[in-house]
């Protein structure tokens, strides 16, 4: 393994080196698509090009999905018993950990996170969770139901759903891939990955390396392309038994329609949000603030579950944003995403920092105030970045409370009393997560009850792990990430009766 670079020269000096492997992988081998097209992946680091990448269509959907589907009636993978399941998984979370620094380069260079975070989050997060999954294989057991006499098994297997096409967005490219391939494939499934065109190249690799971690050919694809062609081939295709889908609510609602259109396939969804902060006039600002800025700034913002609206107690609120703002200065500086120190990059593309400065100018039209931030930086760099980002004062109806930015810019409400605090908590399409800061649990207890939200936290935020389910309430979906409960999505019961008379 070559040093880790430690300057962003030397990172600079690898990304040109780099000539990623950006062609469709199917049935086990790199091939262009069968049209030929391929499309520009600009970086938003730089403003640089990086690689052509393939751009799928039906046509390369169904060769892929040809293959899974062919490698899962084959049975090998489907019937492999569970020590060599688990042996692959946990082989292919090691080579994954083993390309640690050239998969966290790709995953800088097309999505714009700092290197240090990719290095130490994505990367790892990706192995664990493959790792988790594998552990799982030789752990989970089927029933024989108490309804069946003595001479009678009435048994209730859990089987594989078959064919998975599984979608993916461009914020956190192999997180979200490997949420969706460890539970897919640990259950014996096989799988067509659709990642977002803006990040392709990440999961490229990760199927190669899962061919040479042991898993059969063809049991793991990935065709990169534009939503509209390869996304919505793959949901129609009536050889899929299930899309399991990360993205946004809009395209989230059209993966119903493909499944109705099509076969009934199944469907779970991990959509959008606008996920509150509900800070209470008691609560501990600091602690509070830090958590804030954290949740909204880490990932430039881009984060599903982002706490992206605060509502603030009126007494608290301007303590608060002026500790929120303190904190992005001193701990979470904006910079190029090769400089050892950045904590927030670059936005994915051009068009959506655009979209995100679009939001910062409603908001002030709106009657909100910019309190930190607000402008395009480091325009220098031919990159895409927003500073940090504070709309205060600003009203739950208010288009920028209400819809996702998906940027670095946290909007801050006032409340009055705990009513008042529930009813704006609740007053959006979504429900993802939702924080309650309090030092008095009574109403910590309360509020995180009649808040709607997959996720919780009290006095705290963004804390994960891969044995908590994930996932949202209302339009931000159904179905859920992580855990034991994921595998479930991936499977059915079949029950068997056997009669011994
Ligand atoms: P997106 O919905 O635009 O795209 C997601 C995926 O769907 C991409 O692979 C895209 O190519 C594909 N797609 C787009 N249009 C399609 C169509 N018509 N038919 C089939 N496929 C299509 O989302 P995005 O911009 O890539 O990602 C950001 C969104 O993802 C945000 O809304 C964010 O909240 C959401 N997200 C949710 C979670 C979660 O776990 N709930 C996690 C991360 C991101």
């Amino acid at each position: 393994m070559l040093d880790r670079p430690d300057t962003k020269a030397a990172w600079e000096a690898r990304a040109a080196a780099l000539k990623p492997e950006a062609r469709a992988f199917i049935d086990g081998r790199y091939v262009a698509a069968a049209s030929g097209e391929t499309f520009a992946r600009i970086s938003p680091v730089d403003g640089r090009m990086i690689a052509e990448v393939a751009s799928g269509d039906a046509e390369d959907i169904d060769r892929a999905v040809a293959a899974a589907r062919r490698t899962f009636e084959v049975g090998q993978w489907r019937d492999a018993d569970a020590a060599h399941k688990k042996k692959v998984l946990t082989r292919f979370a090691d080579l994954v950990r083993e390309h640690t620094d050239e998969i966290a380069l790709l995953e800088t260079l097309d999505v714009g996170k700092p290197i240090a975070n990719a290095i130490a989050v994505d990367v790892p997060y990706c192995a664990n969770c493959l790792q988790y999954y594998g552990e799982f294989a030789d752990k989970i057991y089927d029933e024989i139901a108490p309804a069946a006499g003595p001479d009678e098994l009435a048994l209730v297997r859990k089987e594989p759903l078959g064919v998975i096409g599984a979608i993916v967005p461009w914020n956190y490219p192999l997180i979200i891939a490997a949420w969706k391939i460890g539970p897919a494939l640990l259950a014996g499934n096989s799988v067509v990955l659709k990642p977002a065109e803006q990040s392709s190249l990440g999961g490229l690799l990760l199927a190669r390396l899962a061919v040479e971690a042991g898993l059969p050919e063809g049991v793991l694809n990935v065709v990169p392309g534009f939503g509209e062609k390869a996304g919505k081939a793959l949901a129609l295709n009536t050889q899929v038994d299930m899309v399991s889908f990360t993205g946004s609510t809009e395209v989230g609602k059209l993966m119903l329609t493909y499944a109705g259109r099509s076969n009934m396939k199944r469907v779970s969804l991990e959509c959008g949000g606008k996920s509150p902060h509900v800070v209470m006039p008691d609560a501990d600002l600091r602690k509070a603030a830090e958590a804030i800025a954290w949740g909204i700034y880490y990932n430039q913002g881009e984060t599903c579950h982002a706490g992206s609206r605060v509502l603030a107690h009126e007494s608290i609120r301007a303590e608060l944003v002026a500790a929120i703002a303190d904190v992005q200065r001193k701990q979470i500086p904006l910079g190029h995403p090769f400089e050892a120190a950045s904590q927030l990059g670059a936005l994915i593309e051009k068009s959506h920092m655009e979209r995100v400065l679009g939001y910062i100018e409603l908001g002030q039209r709106e009657g909100a105030k910019v309190a930190l931030g607000g402008k395009r930086a480091l325009v220098e760099t031919g990159g895409f970045y927003i500073e940090p980002t504070i709309l205060d004062d600003a009203r739950n109806e208010m288009r920028i409370a209400q819809e996702e930015i998906f940027g670095p810019v946290v909007v801050v409400i006032p409340f009055k009393d705990e009513v008042e605090a529930v009813r704006l908590a609740n007053d959006t399409i979504y429900g993802l997560g939702a924080a309650i800061w309090t030092n008095d649990m009574r109403a910590a207890h309360r509020l995180s009850r009649a808040i709607r939200a997959g996720t919780v936290w009290v006095n705290t935020y963004d804390r994960s792990s891969l044995t908590t389910p994930f996932g949202g309430f209302k339009q931000s979906g159904f179905g859920r990430d992580r855990s034991p409960h994921a595998i479930d999505k991936y499977m059915d019961y079949k029950t068997i009766w056997i009669d011994y008379r």
